[in-house]
């Protein structure tokens, strides 16, 4: 597909990073992988926290995601530029919100990169210009937040409505509305009804 640059809209579409736009899990499994071969990778992801799926190794896996680099190399999650023009072609506005790892000192300033590196050279600089990394979303505005987490802090409080992002780790979630990756064709309904549930305040 061809990208279009981003032209200007007033609606707000937050988009989260690991586990949306950016692979954490292939990461820390590729890692694993190379460095400790006897670890067998689980077939099915269950808990949000990669590390809560290995037991046995959690403290190893965080390390592997504290380490410098780490943010830097994950890569995309499958049809992520294409979803960020679609949400363009749709007439909205697109902005990163992320949290940064509280234990991975490296994580923020690597985020961005990871942005300059995939995004502005396709979207133009504007990406990594607007990108919110903050540990509270809640605080910032958009009709939606398209994010893989089960559960947000605050997100009642919240202006946008909570998209959760298909993963295998948040199937037990039901109660949420759900994109079921990038090329889901329930994309443009999911907005149109965040966007207007964000013109009835609750
Ligand atoms: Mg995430």
């Amino acid at each position: 597909m061809s990208y279009k640059s981003f032209v200007g809209a007033e609606l707000k579409v937050l988009v989260d990073m690991d586990g949306v736009i950016a692979d954490f899990d292939k990461e820390v499994e590729l890692r694993l992988k190379n460095r400790y071969p006897e670890i067998q990778i689980t077939e099915t992801r269950k808990n949000f926290y990669i590390s809560d799926d290995y037991p046995e190794h959690s403290l190893l896996i965080r390390s592997i995601s504290d380490e410098q680099g780490f943010f830097e190399t994950l890569p995309l999650v499958d049809n992520a530029l294409e979803g960020w023009q679609r949400i363009i072609d749709l007439g909205y506005h697109p902005v990163i919100c992320s949290s940064p790892l509280g234990t991975n000192p490296y994580s923020k300033a690597e985020k961005l990169n990871w942005l300059r590196q995939h995004f502005s050279p396709i979207f133009g600089q504007w990406v990594v210009n607007q990108a919110i990394i903050t540990p509270d979303k809640h605080l910032f505005g958009g009709i939606a937040l398209i994010d893989d987490r089960p559960v947000l802090k605050n997100s009642d409080i919240a202006t946008w409505k909570h998209i959760l992002f298909d993963q295998e780790y948040n199937k037990d979630v039901t109660n949420k509305a759900r994109l079921y990756g990038w090329l889901d064709d329930a994309l443009p309904e999911l907005l149109e009804v965040a966007s207007i549930s964000n013109s009835n305040p609750k």
